[in-house]
């Protein structure tokens, strides 16, 4: 029997599937999308806590582990208000919060998913659910083997498949694998958006506490990142907005080694040093538990009084004058070291993935395989946290349906 014939043969409706699907078949062409879960779209379900932070009004390259042109070429295609009238003219509803974090105004991520589903259906292009691909071959034209050995044709082929991050909605390796037997290299995946694991074991004494901090992430004294935000302290380590965007650059790194951390109590404070050094004489006769209220939270105001040595019953003016080095010094700057980053089934994104010097930056086509393009996290690019990684995702998905569907 002779396999189904299409114009475009997508793997993976994902984010950046589905973008493209869609603006493949407005385009009139005969478009099919293959996932191998049982429902598309499951990673934008439960993305931000099931609310899915869909772009961010400050998106620009600097917010990526990408190169620096492929994001600005990308954002010339598709902006924050190009993603914007994109999702208005979906339906979608959508309201900024702070920091530029856009949402679907429901609350709910099925208000996005729902309706990009809607709309592919009306643009006419067929999706099929359970469908794992399994093997995919280049002749003159593309052909697609499912998992229950059906096969399909394409002109034009879309790798969407994603990263292997958070395998209990998707993430799988199948992508690499089928990028790599299309001639493609890979930048070994790392977890990403991941909570950091610290050597430090005192500090799961701070389990559960969250504090506003800025994070640096140093190797051999080279800056690698910083974050300013809040921290969740866990058993294991660091977790919150500000370790989680230092966790791409912290996971690369630690191939080479551990990654030292410092974490600064007083991120608001321009000249925090010098506002512990006037509080020293201010408050020279409190205890240091005392000389703490008010400033940082009790727990950790006792775990740096133990780790600067402080003597806890004896007035700040009777401290050596090398513990009030320490004190004036520690707060601003306390040293951590980072082991690891938590594993695949916790992690959001991945940083690694297919080389992004292997992809046409315009239109995200192969330059190793004429006619095959690759999109979204499948590739060598992440985001930080703040709707970065679903941006990138929608504009390479819209940016290769372009870039197919303006071909002479
Ligand atoms: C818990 C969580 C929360 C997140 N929250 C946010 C957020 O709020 N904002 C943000 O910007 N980003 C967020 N992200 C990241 C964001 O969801 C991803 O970057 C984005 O979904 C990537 O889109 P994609 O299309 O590349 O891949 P995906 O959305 O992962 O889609 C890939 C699809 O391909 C399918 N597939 C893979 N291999 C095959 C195969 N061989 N055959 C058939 N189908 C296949 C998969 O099943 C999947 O459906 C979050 C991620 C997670 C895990």
């Amino acid at each position: 029997m002779n396999s189904p014939f299409y114009d475009v043969i997508i793997i993976g409706a994902g984010a950046s599937g589905l973008v493209c699907a869609l603006e493949c078949a407005r385009a009139g062409r005969k478009t099919l999308v293959l996932e191998k879960e049982s429902q598309p779209a499951r990673k934008i379900l439960v993305s931000g806590n099931g609310r899915c932070n869909l772009t961010n009004a400050h998106v620009a390259p600097k917010y990526y582990h990408a190169p620096e042109e492929l994001i600005q070429k990308t954002l010339e295609k598709f902006s924050f208000q190009t993603c914007l009238d994109y999702f208005a003219r979906l339906g979608v509803l959508t309201t900024e919060e702070e920091l530029g974090r856009v949402f679907p105004a429901t609350g709910k991520s099925t208000a996005v998913a729902e309706p990009l589903k809607i709309a592919l259906n009306e643009a006419g292009a067929e999706l099929i659910c359970s469908c794992p691909v399994v093997r995919v071959k280049r002749g003159k034209t593309f052909t697609v083997t499912a998992a229950d050995g059906r096969t399909f044709q394409a002109k034009k082929l879309v790798l969407a498949c994603g990263s292997c991050a958070y395998p209990q909605v998707g993430g799988t390796q199948s992508g690499y694998e089928l990028a790599r037997t299309l001639g493609h290299t890979l930048i070994t995946p790392r977890p990403s958006l991941s909570a950091l694991c610290i050597k430090e074991t005192a500090l799961s004494r701070l389990s559960g506490v969250r504090c506003q901090v800025r994070l640096e992430a140093r190797q051999n004294n080279t800056l690698l990142d910083q974050a300013e935000g809040e921290v969740l302290f866990t058993h294991y380590g660091l977790n919150g907005p500000a370790a989680l965007n230092v966790s791409s650059s912290v996971s690369r790194a630690l191939t080479k080694g551990n990654v030292a951390l410092t974490l600064d109590f007083f991120p608001q404070l321009k000249d925090p040093h010098q506002f512990l050094q006037q509080r020293l004489a201010t408050y020279a006769k409190r205890r240091p538990k005392d000389f703490f209220a008010g400033i940082l939270h009790e727990s950790v105001a006792n775990l740096l009084i133990d780790f600067i040595g402080l003597r806890k019953n004896v007035p700040m003016q009777d401290q050596t004058p090398n513990t009030r080095q320490r004190l004036v010094q520690t707060p601003c700057a306390w040293p951590l070291t980072a082991t690891g980053v938590r594993p695949w089934n916790e992690a959001m994104a991945a940083t690694g993935g297919v080389n992004t010097q292997e992809i046409n930056y315009n239109t995200f086509e192969s330059l190793k395989c004429p006619g095959l393009y690759l999109t979204g996290e499948l590739l060598d690019v992440d985001g930080k946290s703040g709707g970065f990684n679903l941006h990138f995702a929608w504009a390479s998905g819209f940016a290769a349906a372009q870039g197919m569907t303006e071909e002479k």
